[in-house]
């Protein structure tokens, strides 16, 4: 397969094959991701990708499931994802579900048909980064989209019959906005009501701007303890139906993993004996 770079894809896609069909990212401008920036966003050809599709019946034979990456692939026009789409699903008709990165700024460009369609050719879930649900947050991080911007695509993109999973970063506010972060980003998740709700922790990686502000003493980074502290209180504020929540990344400290609301209590209570016994897996990951 013909893949430019470094592919990322979502945790819960570990087991997809990846399908390159846009390299890069949109936007590209987070102070705090470094996943796309030796990539200049681009589409590539349909024909190309077609021609990939075909390459990766021979080589696999069949898939249970695929991932379209790279950073924003809902940027792809409607027509020419729905010929991505059903040259998927025909060439492997037994895939169980066909997953894609998208932003608030990819889905407001498409309208509520558009996307209800991408569904009826076979797309079965979006993903989209919430990242944090405060306005002050998501524009020091750079994040390119408001609150509102982000709340309203979700909401578009459930309504039109497409499964959502909303990622969270831990510690996005730091130090100082650790509480506006736990609590707004409840009520836009409130809000969204995804059907996946996914929280990693931050990781200050080199390159970033985010990092020669951890350098310069800018932006303090939480502990362990202090994350755990802000995700319980994030959950304690959050009142969703029916979304599966996962904190069970290899950059989270304490594993979660339950259903919102019925084991709210259940996941709490983890969170509150971690903070009780000083319970946190390694912190390697924080900071690379
Ligand atoms: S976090 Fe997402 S939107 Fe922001 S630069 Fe990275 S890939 Fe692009």
């Amino acid at each position: 397969m013909r893949y430019e770079g470094s592919v990322y894809r979502p945790p819960s896609e570990s087991r997809s094959w990846i399908l390159q069909a846009t390299i890069g990212c949109s936007h590209n401008k987070c102070t705090f991701c470094s996943m796309y920036k030796d990539k200049s966003f681009r589409i590539r050809s349909t024909d190309e990708i077609i021609e990939e599709i075909h390459e990766a019946r021979n080589t696999y034979g069949s898939l249970k499931r695929i991932f379209i990456a790279d950073g924003d692939a809902l940027m792809i026009k409607t027509d020419e994802l729905l010929q991505i789409i059903k040259e998927l699903r025909n060439t492997f008709p037994e895939c169980e579900r066909i997953g894609i990165y998208s932003s608030p700024r990819s889905i407001h460009l498409k309208s509520k048909e558009e996307l209800s369609s991408l569904k009826e050719a076979g797309l079965g879930i979006a993903y989209l980064g919430l990242e944090s649900g405060s306005e002050k947050i998501l524009e020091s991080v750079k994040k390119g989209d408001d609150r509102e911007g982000i709340i309203s695509a979700g909401i578009k993109l459930k309504d039109s019959g497409l499964l959502l999973s909303v990622t969270v970063i831990s510690g996005l506010g730091g130090k100082e906005n650790w509480e506006e972060h736990a609590k707004e980003t409840a009520s836009a998740v409130n809000k969204i009501n995804p059907d996946y709700l996914g929280l990693l922790t931050l990781m200050i990686e080199p390159g970033t701007e985010l990092w020669n502000q951890v350098e310069s003493g800018e932006f303090a980074i939480l502990t362990p303890y202090e994350i755990a502290q802000e995700t319980l209180l994030m959950l304690e504020h959050l009142d969703c139906h029916g979304c599966v929540f996962r904190s069970n990344h290899a950059s989270n400290y304490v594993s979660l993993k339950g259903t919102l609301n019925q084991d709210k209590e259940e996941m709490i209570k983890t969170l509150e004996n971690a903070l009780n016994d000083g319970d946190f897996k390694e912190e390697w990951m924080r900071r690379l």
